[in-house]
């Protein structure tokens, strides 16, 4: 009988690291060998032994994980498809979690699971060519949209992007200083950040507020332009679940239907938990 080695199941390494703060990274996996296509939008598979470190500010394991188990979970991919040297993930800890705690205490160089393939249907494949898109998140449901805007606007400079990004606090706004060069270099992007904990980051000068009432009040469209119509745009939501559920709600008295597999709609949500 043969028995594998688990930890042999480790194909790729860590070969970027940037810490956004302690509970929020940016990480770069390598493949040892060649990299699988995948369309922006898609996600892959991470995974660590539970053997290997978490970091110090992890909640206790109770009971203690198996020392051979394979941790697996999914991740959003952020870099562009046509990089082909390594995949980009933005990533939150969760303190109680299994997999977060152990990806955040991997150092540079280390060595990790890379599922064989991209998955998941949150792509732009169906989005008629005429039509505008919003991509709306929270947290660190901005990492497929970054996939879509760094393969996309390379070229496509006419259809209308809008990003609307909610956090806690503006230090939590990954991606920031990149979006908003973008947007200046393409005039076919918006880029919308908010915070909804003003009150603890009084120097923060954009928009405050949850997505759903910037939605309301009609601000997404006077900044970008962008009629809240589905005959217009497409929109896409990312992230928490409730945001996701009351932008849905809001989003329906509009008129936009939410695509469920292959049936089409104007709406198309991705839940991270
Ligand atoms: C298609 C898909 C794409 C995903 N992409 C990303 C991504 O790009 N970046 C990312 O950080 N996560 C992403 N996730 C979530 C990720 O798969 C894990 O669930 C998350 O990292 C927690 O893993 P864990 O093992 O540490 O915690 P677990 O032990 O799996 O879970 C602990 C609990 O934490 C809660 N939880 C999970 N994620 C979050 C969160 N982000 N915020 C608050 N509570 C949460 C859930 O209630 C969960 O039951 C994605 C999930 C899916 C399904």
């Amino acid at each position: 009988m043969s028995t594998i080695e688990p930890a042999s199941q480790y194909n790729s390494v860590l070969t970027g690291r940037e810490e956004i703060n302690a509970q929020l990274l940016i990480m770069r996996v390598q493949p040892e060998s060649a990299l699988f296509d995948f369309k922006p939008g898609q996600f892959a598979v991470l995974g660590l032994m539970s053997r290997e470190s978490r970091v110090p500010e992890a909640d206790d394991e109770e009971p203690p994980a198996a020392p051979h188990k394979m941790i697996r979970r999914a991740y959003s991919i952020a870099s562009s498809s046509v990089e082909k040297r390594y995949l980009e993930f933005y990533i939150t800890l969760i303190t109680s979690g299994q997999l977060t705690p152990r990806l955040f205490a991997l150092p540079y160089g280390g060595r990790l699971l890379l599922g064989p393939k991209a998955s998941g249907i949150f792509t732009l494949d169906h989005v008629s060519p005429g039509k505008a898109v919003l991509l709306i998140a929270t947290g660190t449901g901005l990492a497929p949209y970054m996939s879509m805007l760094r393969t996309m606007l390379v070229t496509d400079t006419s259809r209308p992007y809008v990003v609307l990004h909610g956090a806690r606090y503006s230090w939590d706004l990954g991606y920031r200083a990149e979006l908003e060069s973008l947007a200046r270099l393409r005039p076919n992007l918006t880029y919308i950040p908010s915070i909804t904990r003003p009150d603890e980051d009084p120097h923060f000068r954009g928009y405050t507020g949850r997505i759903q009432t910037l939605l309301d009040q009609g601000i997404v469209e006077a900044l970008s332009g962008v009629p809240l119509n589905p005959a217009q745009v497409e929109v896409f939501l990312c992230g928490n679940p409730e945001m996701a559920r009351f932008a849905q709600e809001m989003l329906a008295l509009r008129g936009f239907t939410a695509s469920r597999g292959k049936e089409p709609g104007s709406l198309h949500v991705e839940e991270f938990w």
